[in-house]
């Protein structure tokens, strides 16, 4: 089936002085240029959607813009020799949603390059359940285990456990074997992140104010969504040889941090960037998910909203209340 001549959109435009936001109906004639066109079956909600939605950072580059940086959905037309239509594809990143209209419409026109095939075992909407923010998370787990860190090397503690990359990030480490040790900012998600897998929580205001440029050893691994002084404090409470896998700004771009926990306890920070990755990494990202997540959980830590009502969730989204991941249906092929 074929989405008609017009399709619907979350379209942000920018008047030179002022952003606006809306439902728009759009004719596929203003498709940018691609040679693969696909009609989305599910996208999502990121922080980072949300954050152009609000526009509270400048993550749009180029307006008018539809925002989201992935969706799941069949392939209708391709030029592309590795796509036919049918195909059932996944995209996170590339500066969609960003520079290139994106996932929060009914059909998108894209590079076949960006394209993954959407592993066998999940559906559009469990792969859009997961997301950017599952996805990141796995390539966080894979950068701990490629320093080393084992289940048998200690805790690993996930910072924003309750957000979208934290629930995944703890469901996976449990999976596979990990004491995880979630740090949450909201005591009413403490049932949820247990039944993720974590073993013990701690409240967010451990790590929220300025602390010692070394503190007491904990954590063999870390998976930091806040950066921040949440991220110095990670830091500092790493056991001797520790990995630190650092991918987002929710709690701030800033890093007040000492060199101490570096080049005393050896730490490393590695730093997780998904929407340019190499993407045989991300095929690897997407076989682990396939492999490692319990798909039963994904029910649990996914709020669902029509396309419409993006824009009140970004909303919430950036006010940290929104639990674990949230999904924009958009056809009925799930
Ligand atoms: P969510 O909004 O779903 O989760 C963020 C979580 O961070 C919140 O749920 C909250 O968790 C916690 N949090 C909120 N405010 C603060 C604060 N002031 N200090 C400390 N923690 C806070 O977002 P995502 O999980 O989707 O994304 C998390 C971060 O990762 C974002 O910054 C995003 O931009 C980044 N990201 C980066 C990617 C990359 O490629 N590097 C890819 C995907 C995301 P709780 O209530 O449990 O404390």
């Amino acid at each position: 089936m074929t989405v008609g001549k017009n399709f619907r959109a979350i379209l942000i435009e920018y008047d030179g002085s002022r952003q606006s936001v809306g439902l728009a109906e759009l004719s596929r004639d203003r498709l940018p240029e691609g040679d693969v066109t696909v009609r989305i079956a599910c996208s999502t909600l990121n922080y980072k959607d949300a954050l152009a939605i609000t526009g509270k950072s400048p993550v749009v580059r180029d307006f008018p813009m539809i925002p989201g940086i992935d969706f799941a959905g069949a392939v209708e037309e391709s030029s592309n020799a590795d796509f036919k239509p049918g195909d059932r594809v996944v995209l996170n990143g590339w500066g969609v949603g960003e520079r290139h209209w994106g996932g929060l419409a009914e059909v998108a026109r894209v590079k076949g390059d960006w394209l993954i095939p959407l592993e066998r075992t999940f559906s559009a909407t469990q792969a859009m359940s997961i997301g950017t923010a599952g996805y990141t998370a796995a390539l966080c787990v894979m950068a701990l285990e490629r320093q080393g860190v084992s289940p048998g090397s200690g805790e690993v503690v996930v910072t924003g456990a309750a957000g979208g990359v934290g629930s995944v990030a703890t469901a996976l480490l449990a999976k596979l074997g990990y004491e995880v040790v979630a740090v949450t900012g909201r005591p009413e998600e403490v049932d949820y992140l247990m039944k993720l897998g974590a073993k013990r929580i701690l409240p967010r205001s451990q790590f929220s104010e300025p602390g010692k440029p070394l503190a007491k050893e904990q954590w063999a691994g870390a998976v930091d969504v806040a950066g921040g002084q949440v991220l110095a404090n990670v830091c500092a409470s790493m056991k001797y040889r520790g990995v630190v896998a650092a991918c987002g700004l929710a709690g701030g771009l800033s890093f007040p941090a000492t060199v101490a926990p570096f080049i005393l306890r050896g730490v490393t920070l590695v730093g997780i960037d998904s929407v340019m990755c190499p993407r045989e990494e991300r095929r690897e990202a997407w076989r682990r998910l396939a492999r490692d997540l319990d798909p039963s959980l994904l029910e649990s830590m996914t709020e669902r909203v029509p396309l419409e009502a993006c824009i009140t969730v970004a909303d919430r989204l950036m006010a940290g209340a929104v639990r674990g991941r949230v999904i924009v249906p958009i056809s009925n092929e799930h």
